[in-house]
């Protein structure tokens, strides 16, 4: 399966990744969360790649803002989405554990809700192929803001990411994974592997490419967010809120105001 992934906003910190799955038979390409529309259609005229369809993860404009313009090229382009969602141009409507066979990619991908960023917020997620496209729930290293729901409500969501096989492929909607990786560093100083993950970041954008994948076990490795349970964890953020923190539920409540 080939998946690219078109950058944008990255002159304005937004450091926004759209990503591209290509077909195997024809030019035609599956599209995960077109927030800028310039970019896109210039990806697709330098590639001769058409849309068959798109999948939205969250209604937020730098992930939708590109849609109008595929469906004025091709109005059948089904637009597959959250079904709480405010976006308006969803065509078919998901909820948790649904599932969807896209034809093009030849991939069945099933629907994981994960609530918190926004209420609307869910994940694609395709077991034969081990991979899942969490737009902000999770980030290298990071975790999206807190806009809607409440921090137990995106610490269950976070839950059902953690618990995929450790293999799984995770396809961020931003990347700021050096800036995380600093920070996880401060909250865990003596973690070898986060050590090691800013190395290899680190090259990757001297090479101008992007940090936008991870996998799970990667994520249980260097991800503070993923590491509330982690004795050091704790303690600094302990530290940090000047009191005693009770469960994980709370050191992740004090990650999440603290970066
Ligand atoms: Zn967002």
């Amino acid at each position: 399966m080939k998946i690219s992934s078109i950058p944008a906003g990255f002159d304005t910190g937004m450091n926004n990744l759209m990503w591209v799955i290509n077909s195997i038979n024809d030019h035609s390409v599956t599209i995960i969360d077109p927030g800028y529309t310039k970019p896109v259609l210039e990806y697709l005229e330098a590639n001769a790649l058409t849309v068959k369809n798109i999948l939205i993860t969250h209604h937020h404009f730098d992930h939708t803002d590109g849609v109008e313009a595929l469906l004025e090229i091709d109005s059948s382009i089904p637009v597959y989405g959250p079904e709480n969602s405010p976006f308006k141009l969803i065509t078919h409507p998901l909820t948790e554990d649904d599932t969807i066979f896209l034809e093009n990619i030849n991939a069945t991908f099933k629907v994981i809700e994960v609530p918190g960023h926004t209420m609307d917020h869910i994940s694609f997620y395709c077991e034969e192929h081990n991979i899942c496209f969490v737009g902000d729930t999770v980030f290298g290293a990071g975790a999206g803001a807190l806009f809607e729901g409440t921090a137990d409500i995106f610490w269950s969501s976070i839950q059902k990411i953690i618990n995929l096989p450790p293999q799984t492929s995770l396809y961020y909607g931003h990347d700021y994974t050096l800036e995380n990786l600093t920070f996880a560093c401060t909250i865990e100083k003596q973690n070898n592997a986060i050590k090691q993950r800013i190395q290899h970041c680190k090259k990757i954008r001297q090479n101008k490419d992007f940090n936008g994948y991870s996998t799970v076990e990667l994520e249980c490795q260097t991800n503070p967010f993923w590491r509330c349970h982690i004795e050091e964890v704790k303690m600094s953020c302990e530290q940090y809120a000047g009191k005693a923190l009770n469960s994980t539920l709370e050191v992740f409540t004090v990650i999440r105001g603290w970066r």
